[in-house]
């Protein structure tokens, strides 16, 4: 690959200071997950708490961001505070753009604040101003403010956390542009213990596109097949919501705190009900043509005898697993409630979600009484959601102050574990397809279903029974996706950029990488993160798997924890 310099911003909120460094040696890293992670690795301390002053949060994009079709997020690397791990994700709507002419490739942010602070970064630099006003505001009610404080110069994208990254509940998310967030493993709780409630990026420069030939051959060739094709249509049509009734139809879907894989109610919350009955509105990130995300309409009373509001709410499949067939809810205005509230109080749905049906079972077993939750609470029950989630954040008693550690640190305290819907201490994603599934979560660098795409290997594999050709496509794929990430496509674009596509995409914009040296990047990767991981404490040797997931037959039938431990034991001897 050909040398490249990578403009960082490097921000120190405790002295409120920044540094540019141009860095020619982080070409290598091509963008994305690739340049964020090597920076992680060079300023992190292990010795360190997720949340100590020091440890930072690196942001990085990549060399064609939103200069071709759907190539829209951007990569945040930070230490965990719910797994105490890695901690990765990404996020999109205008952030990616606003970054790219803003000028800068990273940015990373350590120290804390003095007093609550926002962040104001332009081309011409940062302004580090007092957000002391703005701090206990919910998500919705500090977006209104911040526009009219940040007038727009330019692309402007804003972060922003909610009470639960302030008071460091450890899966609180950052909301990005209201409708995409950097959601799970707690970068939120990360922005709360530095103090900062907000970064705005003001994308303030112009930055001429390439015209090349060879560019805008390239260029149309993929968004042709983005717009012209059905290899995006799911996402643009139903949307990823399409996947409840269709994996509910095959018996994978998470449903009441998994005891089922069959939820009876899913056609009241489906994808296809949503859009009939509740969508107004599909938007999109910036440079993509798509449009995957799914406003719905929430009109509901104030209180008896006032009259009504309306919400606009985004839903997709994650969200509707998890805070609908995962909790039994049988409406949508149910879980359009709880949606609401983990919005506005800025956390993570999916963690929030599989932490409640721990609660809900625990609650029936008796391991908490109605004393200590100060509610009762039971499947299909949003009332006693929603005051269960609102006590997370502002805990009555010790009890939720676990909680807000998530379900495999309450269950660790309190009993429950067999039903405590974690891998690597964080909460599964919406499909119980198999077993490559399980062990994607459990071995996946940020234990998501976006790591290996494990519930597809369950599906290319029904019989379940070659499981060195599992393992190895979980890996194979976790490398790909990392160029994929240093690249920061949407990983719902995959099936458009395959390695030929990335190659003539690179080439178009003068960057000469082979196959060949991609897949030595994508392995050099991962092997960074798994050396990272190891010195953040993370050990194959210390995973353990729910018996749960033992109990309830799955998509691909019944699993099996000696055929899962065959699949570790093969994945040990790869890594
Ligand atoms: S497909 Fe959806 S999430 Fe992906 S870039 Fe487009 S709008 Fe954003």
């Amino acid at each position: 690959m050909n040398e490249r310099t990578i403009k960082v911003l490097e921000i120190n909120l405790s002295e409120e200071k920044i540094k540019i460094h141009n860095r020619k040696d982080l070409g290598q890293w091509l963008g994305g997950i690739g340049i964020a992670s090597r920076l992680f690795a060079e300023m992190a301390d292990p010795s360190l708490d997720p949340l100590a002053p020091e440890q930072p949060v690196v942001l990085a994009n990549g060399p064609l961001s939103t200069i071709f079709p759907v190539v829209t997020k951007v990569a945040a690397v930070f230490r965990s505070p719910l797994t105490g791990e890695w901690g990765e994700s990404y996020a999109g709507m205008r952030l990616a753009l606003a970054m790219r002419l803003a000028g800068y490739q990273a940015i990373v942010i350590h120290g804390k604040a003095k007093h609550p602070t926002y962040l104001s970064i332009s081309s011409r630099g940062v302004k580090f101003k007092n957000a002391s006003a703005l701090w206990g505001l919910k998500v919705g009610e500090i977006g209104s403010i911040l526009r009219r404080l940040e007038p727009n110069s330019g692309f402007r994208s804003t972060l922003r956390i909610g009470p639960a990254g302030e008071k460091a509940v450890r899966f609180a998310n950052v909301n990005v542009d209201t409708y995409r967030h950097f959601g799970r493993l707690g970068l939120g709780a990360v922005f709360g213990a530095k103090n900062l409630k907000a970064v705005i990026i003001h994308g303030d420069k112009n930055e001429a596109v390439p015209n090349s030939k060879i560019f805008n051959k390239v260029y149309m060739d993929i968004y042709q097949r983005v717009v012209n094709t059905d290899i995006m249509e799911k996402y643009h049509g139903v949307g990823t919501a399409i996947n409840i009734n269709a994996l509910n139809n095959l018996g994978g879907l998470p449903t009441r705190n998994l005891k089922s894989g069959h939820f009876e109610k899913a056609e009241n919350i489906s994808g296809e009900a949503f859009a009939e009955q509740r969508l107004i509105r599909k938007m999109a990130c910036s440079g993509c043509p798509v449009g995957c995300i799914h406003i719905a309409l929430h009109r509901r009373e104030f209180g008896p005898g006032y009259e009504y509001e309306s919400k606009a709410l985004s839903y997709d499949h994650e969200l509707i697993f998890a805070l609908g067939s995962f909790l039994g809810m049988s409406s949508q205005e149910k879980v359009l409630d709880l949606i609401d509230m983990v919005e506005e109080l800025g956390m993570d749905a999916i963690t929030a979600g599989v932490a409640l049906g721990w609660v809900i079972e625990a609650y029936h077993s008796g391991i908490i009484d109605k004393a200590v939750l100060g509610t009762g609470v039971d499947f299909d029950d949003s009332q006693g959601c929603l005051e269960v989630l609102k006590n997370i954040v502002y805990p009555p008693n010790s009890f939720y102050a676990t909680l807000a550690r998530g379900a495999a640190a309450a269950a660790e305290k309190y009993g429950g574990k067999d039903y405590a819907l974690t891998l690597g201490k964080t909460e599964m994603a919406g499909y119980h397809t198999g077993h490559a599934n399980v062990l994607g979560l459990a071995v996946g660098a940020r234990h998501s279903h976006l790591d290996n795409a494990g519930y597809s290997v369950d599906q290319k594999n029904r019989e379940q029974n070659n499981l060195e050709k599992m393992v190895d496509s979980l890996i194979e794929e976790e490398k790909w996706r990392n160029v994929l990430n240093c690249l920061c496509t949407c990983l719902f674009a995959r099936g458009i950029y395959d390695q030929d596509t990335v190659v003539s995409a690179l080439n178009a914009v003068g960057i000469n990488a082979s196959a060949g040296e991609l897949n030595a990047l994508g392995d050099k990767i991962f092997k960074l993160k798994h050396e990272m991981r190891t010195k953040l404490g993370y050990s194959l040797d210390h995973l353990t798997f729910p018996k749960r997931f033992f109990e309830t037959p799955s998509l691909t039938g019944p699993l099996n924890e000696n055929t899962l431990q065959k699949m570790l034991d093969i994945y040990k001897s790869r890594i």
